[in-house]
Formats: C-alpha cells, structure tokens, sequence
C-alpha cells in the first residue's frame, strides 16, 4: 500500500499561555496522544513525545532555543515512541514506569497485524477496524513502516508526588495518578488551576483495562482529581476541558466502576 505523505507530520497549536499542544493527525486514533511543548525561562519542558513515527526534534527546534526538559506522563507506547530523539536532555519519569520507558514492548513496524493476537482481539472487541495501519500517511517519501519500533531510553532523573518544577513562567507540582497506569503522573499549576493530565484524565472513555491498571487506584486518583480546582485540564488525548466537565468524567468513570470490575476498553488513546 501506498500511503501519502503528510507534511508536516505534527500538527502544532497554542492551547494556553506559552503552552503548545503538539499532535499526530496521521496517527490512528487509538495512539494519537497530545505532547505538550510547555515555555519556561531556563528550559522548556517537552510533555510526552508520540508514536516516533516523524521527526519531532526538529519541530520542537522550531518552537524554542531553550534546552529542552522530557517530561513523561508514563511509559505506554503512544506517548514516549519519541524520546530516542531527546536521549541527550534530562527525561523526567515516575520510578514505576522507568522499566517501561527503558525496555518498551511495541509491536514491530506500524501494521495490526504486528500486535500480539489478543491485544488485537481485544482492540477488535471494541470495535476497532484492526485489518490495515496504524497510521493512515507517511512522513516522508519513502518512510519505512515496516522497519518502525519502538526505542527504550533510560531515565535521567526519578520523580514522584509532590515534587516542584519551577519553571520561572509557571511554578508545576507533580502529582502521582496512578489508576490508567502505575506511575502516571501529572503537572499542576496551581496559581493557574492547570493540569497537564496524561491519561489520569481525558475527554473520552478511560481506559482501566490494560495489564498495568488498577480499577482501585483509578478509583482514589478521580475522588482525588475532584477535589482540585481546576480552570482547564489538558489531557493526554482529546480537547481541554474545564471544571464542570472534569467532575462529569470523574462521576462517569466512578458510577461504571461501581461493581468494581472493567468493561473492554472503548475509545480512546491506549497502548498494551
Ligand atoms: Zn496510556
Ligand atoms: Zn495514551
């Protein structure tokens, strides 16, 4: 099959005071995750990096002269398949997702048909089209699909609940959500009521069904998420939202838990 080229391959928008949201339109929807390329005054701070099928290096040049910090919500395939790009700045990552981001289990080239056969049958079970690519363009004439795969990088600094990232443009407070996956962690401006969010929370079906979940811990992160006052999150796929939304996605995801077990997953940005 061949596919056209995109170009660009990212789409690049400004969502928030020296905030830019960086996405992937050719990538299928199940891994189309949000980046986040966040202004500071020393370093900018570069919130996940996608599938690493184009060149995001290069588009993150183009936004900043500042060194670039690798902030990463956690380790699921769609939201670190960049990194290798970033190996020689500082990449920021929860302890109990490092072994993820190090040795990613990705599927050899961007096919279905590369995925272990029940990660297909339940992607199938959801109803996803599972037959063609994970992509639906290239990025460059040429581009080899078969030959992508998912690169580890190891971490350059452990963090976890509580810790400040002092931006000099805006002051982060890391929070620890796990639930989606063990060590998802999100960025809090509390004189803004910003959450940069992961996949802690988005406006879609979140997904609680993968090896790594934990119905329990999803269930304290949302009683936890409530409570803070947020003006707008920015979530790890789909739009912002603000407040009002964020309680509706909480109170929906608690009230379809309440017997404690978890559905297939539906839509939405998921990795295996
Ligand atoms: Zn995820
Ligand atoms: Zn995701």
């Amino acid at each position: 099959m061949v596919l056209p080229v995109a170009e660009p391959w990212f789409g690049v928008e400004e969502v928030d005071r020296g905030v830019m949201m960086i996405t992937e339109p050719h990538v299928a929807r199940l891994w189309r995750a949000n980046l986040y390329l966040v202004e500071g005054v020393a370093f900018d701070l570069l919130v996940d990096t996608g599938m690493g099928v184009g060149p995001l290096r290069q588009v993150v040049a183009g936004l900043t002269e500042r060194p670039v910090v690798v902030f990463t919500t956690h380790s699921h395939l769609d939201h670190i398949g960049g990194h290798f790009e970033f190996a020689d700045c500082e990449i920021l990552v929860h302890a109990a997702e490092a072994g993820g981001l190090a040795r990613p289990k990705g599927p050899e080239g961007l096919s279905y048909a590369s995925l272990p056969a029940a990660k297909r049958a339940e992607y199938q079970a959801a109803g996803f089209d599972t037959s063609g690519l994970m992509v639906d363009a290239i990025p460059s004439a040429g581009y080899d699909l078969a030959g992508h795969r998912f690169r580890g990088v190891a971490a350059g600094r452990l963090i976890g609940e509580g810790e400040v990232i002092d931006m000099g443009t805006r002051r982060f407070e890391v929070l620890h959500l796990p639930g989606h996956s063990p060590g998802g962690i999100a960025l809090w401006d509390a004189a803004d009521g910003m959450l940069i969010a992961g996949d802690a929370i988005y406006d879609g079906i979140l997904i609680d069904s993968t090896d790594d979940a934990d119905v329990g811990a999803y269930r304290r992160t949302m009683a936890r998420l409530r409570d803070l006052p947020v003006r707008v999150v920015h979530g790890g796929h789909k739009r912002a939202f603000g407040r009002g939304r964020m309680v509706e996605i909480v109170d929906g995801y608690v009230a379809s838990r309440a017997g404690g077990k978890s559905p297939v997953a539906g839509e939405a940005g998921v990795s295996f």
